[in-house]
């Protein structure tokens, strides 16, 4: 059984097409990001599955059942979103609780859930304090506070961290994945802040233009990205994209750039009719072709403690064979 399901969705605002056949799974206790970049889709999706958003075509399923057509306050789903979207008016006891007592929960329980959330969330000293006289981090543990209290099924993100400084964005990150951790409930959550996808996510699904471009673990969405998009969308300096053809003489491999004559051979590589791997330098190059075949991409990443310029590259320039190649290089 899957946590959450989401089964050959389509969605259009008019005549403009959001989402696109979107497929996804999510285990129990799964962290699953949605990272992409602006205007990608990744809100209306989140909102789809908080049911806040209409569908065009497909479903969304919890625990195996149809909740398409199920209003969002039935979905046992708990949101956060950037603004927070706390009630000025109301202090913090009564922003984390409101959801409770729509929902028509016992006093007791509520009493019980509030003290021990807010105390897990470090909060229980600002109780009675209004959401103007608390800083942007406590705002956003309070709203976090607020899904928490409900003890969701699933919980959505949506950029919680982007209204916060640096420092502060990196302490917040940490907090979520220590929540994450203890509680251990099903998260999806949307960023377009890659180092907070790859530190955070179990399972990345990374979004171009309304369609998941790659789904897998972060190791192999860094290691194995699936197409360009991906190669070049992660990646601290991110690739460059350089064009030219893979040349291949008896048992040597060099690249060609297109505009260049020069022939870079490259050492350490396997090459066969479906992949080339290259390994000048380490582990950290490598080279694979995609169907259809005679396409070839590689991707290389730098050693965290080597400088953004050109040491690997000059390595890289050392490969040689006869077919269309992109080429990627950290700038
Ligand atoms: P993201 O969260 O990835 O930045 P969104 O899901 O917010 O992207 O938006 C995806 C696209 O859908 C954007 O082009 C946006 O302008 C458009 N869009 C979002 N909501 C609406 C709406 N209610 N009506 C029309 N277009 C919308
Ligand atoms: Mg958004």
């Amino acid at each position: 059984m899957k946590t959450l399901k989401i089964e050959e969705l389509s969605k259009n605002f008019g005549s403009t097409e959001v989402l696109r056949k979107i497929n996804l799974e999510i285990d129990e206790g799964n962290f699953l990001v949605l990272l992409g970049p602006s205007g990608c889709g990744k809100s209306t999706l989140l909102n789809i599955i908080a049911g806040l958003e209409t569908i065009n075509e497909g479903n969304v399923f919890i625990d195996d059942y149809n909740v398409s057509k199920v209003e969002p306050k039935d979905r046992n789903i708990a949101m956060v979103f950037q603004s927070y979207a706390l009630y000025p008016s109301m202090n913090v006891r009564e922003n984390m609780i409101f959801g409770l007592k729509q929902a028509k929960v016992s006093k007791e329980k509520i009493e019980k859930q509030l003290e021990k959330v807010s105390k897990f969330l470090q909060v229980d000293a600002l109780l009675e304090r209004k959401p103007s006289q608390l800083s942007g981090g406590q705002r956003q543990r309070v709203a976090i506070g607020r899904a928490l209290v409900r003890e969701p099924r699933i919980f959505l993100f949506d950029e919680p961290l982007s209204n916060l400084d640096a420092k502060l964005r990196v302490e917040m990150r940490r907090e979520i994945k220590k929540l994450h951790q203890q509680l251990k409930t099903t998260v999806v959550y949307v960023t377009h802040d890659q180092t907070e996808a790859m530190s955070l996510g179990t399972n990345i699904a990374i979004m171009n233009h309304g369609v998941i471009q790659q789904n897998d673990t972060p190791e192999n969405i860094y290691n194995k990205p699936s197409n360009t998009f991906v190669a070049d969308f992660i990646g601290s300096p991110s690739m460059n994209l350089i064009k030219g053809n893979l040349k291949q003489s008896s048992d040597k491999v060099s690249f060609v750039a297109n505009g260049s004559n020069d022939e870079i051979a490259i050492n350490g590589y396997e090459f066969n009719s479906s992949s080339v791997n290259c390994k000048p330098m380490s582990s950290r190059i490598h080279f694979n072709t995609s169907s259809p075949a005679f396409f070839f991409w590689c991707v290389v990443f730098l050693p965290a403690n080597v400088g953004p310029k050109p040491h690997p590259f000059t390595v890289l320039a050392k490969i040689t064979v006869g077919f269309p190649l992109m080429f990627f290089a950290a700038s």
